[in-house]
């Protein structure tokens, strides 16, 4: 092996994950890399994942996409948050609201200040203080990087797109770039007798692609990295019991909601997602617990329109590969591994990995040191999602299915354990190295779900009470000055972005 460039890349799959890799990659390295994709319409994709977190944007910028262009060619709406309900206790509603809350106040966060006042009796919630929410409840939205007037921050948004609409996107943009797109089923993956290495690919017709680096884009099957390398899964379901998900399309509810909304059930729970044309409807269940037939039943019965499509049963496990990077192969995407798209980070982890990649790309002696610290940043990013899922279900206070309470009861990670345990003694929160949440995304769901500090910083004693509660007051009139001017989310679309 030597340290020369690598010069040809074959990407196995056309997916989410496929065409985000190729578009990132013929983008940043695309002078020097002869790079192939190899899909089958005949398999097709895994035709699900429809909300996507804030960081995506930079995925898009760095891609050149005009934002309005993108959400025209996707169906696409503006996505300030996620609701849960009844994920506490039946009857409960918070929202984990994208962006800041408060404002910054030096060492003690802003909510040990919002502490202090609730441990004295006031009775301002949280969330009054979060300007996503607050749009987010009235369905207004409008492009706002700043309050008017004002340096403080103003909304920061993901999207609700069709996940295949922006693969067939990207596809157009890459192939434009040079990317060399091959239709066919690959049959066979050859590897090197000596090193173990990927060699290459064989189509059903025989063609063969060589490749010196090949990403595994072939979603749950992972061609590459499970089949032909035999790299190992390791398996979640412990933490995370549900693994299905029947997924349908319907008819629009009355109002296009900028958040989407996540329904505990009995045994799992539902998502809508609104996009321009359609919602996305599903319920991820855990199988032990509700039937195939009953999963259906609630998913069918919660709709707010009439259904689009026959409902679809998915299968997974959730749990991760042992190593995302091994040898010449990296896997990404649903290959690489499963969670539940609670967070909706599915798609957040392909932009992730296509993005580390090109921090720690190879040469053709592929150290051993680069993938070991691939594999190291990735799984720790895994793992903190994982701790961020599991939190919710465990901090369920629900009595009405014998599902809570197995999720109540059950052992969590110790780095979960550790999270919960300082936050409930001092009401701190700490985001390590690349962990994906920030430390108010922590705070919405340990505070949604019922959880309440003992104390709270000191420094939040030393402002007297009513400067403290003069300042509240001021930021709320603040967010609702500025919610005044927005215009609703429908009217946004319109005038901006409408998918005609
Ligand atoms: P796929 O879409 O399955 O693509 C695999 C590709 O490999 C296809 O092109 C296929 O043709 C090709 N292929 C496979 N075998 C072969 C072969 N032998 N020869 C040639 N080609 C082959 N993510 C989010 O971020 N937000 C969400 O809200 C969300 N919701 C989800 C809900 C559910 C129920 C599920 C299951 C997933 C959800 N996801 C979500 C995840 C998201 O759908 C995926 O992460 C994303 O679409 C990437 O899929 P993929 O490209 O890895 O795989």
């Amino acid at each position: 092996m030597t340290a020369e460039p690598i010069q040809k890349l074959v990407i196995v799959g056309g997916g989410t994950a496929g065409w985000m890799s190729a578009s990132l990659l013929v983008k940043l390295m695309g002078a020097d890399l002869d790079i192939t994709l190899v899909e089958s319409d005949e398999i097709g994709t895994v035709g699900v994942g429809e909300a996507t977190i804030p960081p995506i944007q930079t995925f898009n910028n760095v891609l050149g996409l005009d934002e309005n262009a993108f959400l025209r060619q996707t169906q696409g709406t503006f996505k300030l948050g996620i609701q849960f309900e009844n994920w506490g206790a039946p009857g409960d509603k918070y929202m984990h609201a994208f962006g800041p809350i408060g404002r910054e106040l030096g060492f003690s966060a802003f909510h040990h200040f919002w502490l202090r006042r609730a441990k004295q009796g006031a009775s301002d919630s949280l969330w009054d203080y979060s300007l996503n929410y607050q749009a987010a409840k009235a369905d207004k939205f409008a492009r706002l990087d700043h309050l008017p007037g004002s340096s403080l921050p103003g909304l920061t948004h993901a999207f609700h797109f069709d996940a295949g609409l922006y693969a067939r996107y990207l596809r157009a943009g890459s192939e434009q770039m040079g990317v060399r797109r091959v239709e066919g089923r690959i049959t066979q993956t050859q590897l090197n007798s000596e090193t173990g290495f990927i060699e290459a690919v064989i189509l059903e017709d025989g063609t063969r692609l060589e490749g010196d680096l090949f990403l595994d884009c072939s979603g749950f099957r992972s061609l590459l990295m499970g089949e032909a390398l035999q790299v190992g899964y390791e398996d979640w379901t412990h933490w995370l019991p549900c693994d299905r998900a029947i997924a349908v399309p319907a008819e629009n509810g009355p109002r296009l909601r900028p958040y989407t909304q996540s329904i505990a059930h009995q045994a799992g729970w539902q998502w809508r997602i609104p996009l321009q044309n359609r919602a996305g409807n599903g319920h991820v269940y855990c199988s032990d617990h509700i039937s195939e037939d009953e999963a259906t039943a609630v998913l069918m019965n919660n709709l707010e329109g009439m259904p689009l499509a026959e409902p679809r049963t998915l299968r997974f496990t959730t749990g991760r590969r042992a190593k995302f990077w091994h040898k010449n192969c990296i896997a990404v995407g649903l290959s690489s591994g499963f969670m539940e798209p609670l967070e909706s980070t599915s798609i957040h982890l392909i932009q992730t990995a296509v993005v580390r990649l090109a921090q720690m790309f190879p040469t053709k002696a592929f150290d051993a040191v680069n993938e070991g610290e691939y594999n190291r940043q990735l799984g720790f990013e895994y793992e903190r999602i994982r701790d961020f899922i599991i939190l919710h279900y465990h901090t369920n206070q629900r009595t009405d299915s014998p599902f809570w309470t197995t999720c109540r009861e059950m052992a969590i990670p110790e780095s979960l354990q550790h999270k919960m345990d300082l936050f409930t003694a001092t009401g701190r929160i700490f985001r390590e190295n690349n962990e994906l949440f920030t430390e108010d995304g922590w705070l919405q769901v340990m505070i949604g779900q019922g959880l309440r500090p003992a104390s709270y910083h000191p420094l939040a004693d030393q402002v007297p009470m009513d400067t403290l509660t003069d300042f509240m007051a001021n930021l709320r009139g603040l967010h609702q000055r500025a919610l005044t001017d927005l215009p609703s989310h429908t009217a946004f679309i319109a005038a901006h972005c409408a998918a005609g």
